[in-house]
């Protein structure tokens, strides 16, 4: 599987390090798992976490969404992944 991906060669990427600009620690917000319409934006439509990569947060605050989203769906304010796979 990852093995055979490997020889595939990777296309010129600017390998620098980009410099996160975290909207939560430019602001000093503090992450809060009832503030829903902050954490949607964090979450996908079928209720998934999105990506630090996407999300641009870092790595502290990321995690810090992370917990507060588990929160949120464990408080039923944000859905659990429940649509089923394979229908669109
Ligand atoms: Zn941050």
């Amino acid at each position: 599987m990852a093995q055979a991906r490997r020889k595939r060669r990777r296309p010129q990427i600017d390998t620098r390090r980009k410099k996160i600009d975290c909207s939560f620690c430019k602001d000093g917000k503090s992450v809060d798992y009832k503030d829903i319409t902050m954490l949607r934006k964090f979450v996908s439509e079928r209720g998934k976490i999105r990506s630090s990569r996407v999300t641009r947060l870092c790595g502290v605050c990321q995690r810090q969404v992370s917990v507060a989203v588990k929160n949120a769906r464990e408080m039923a304010l944000l859905p659990y992944i429940s649509v089923s796979r394979g229908k669109s």
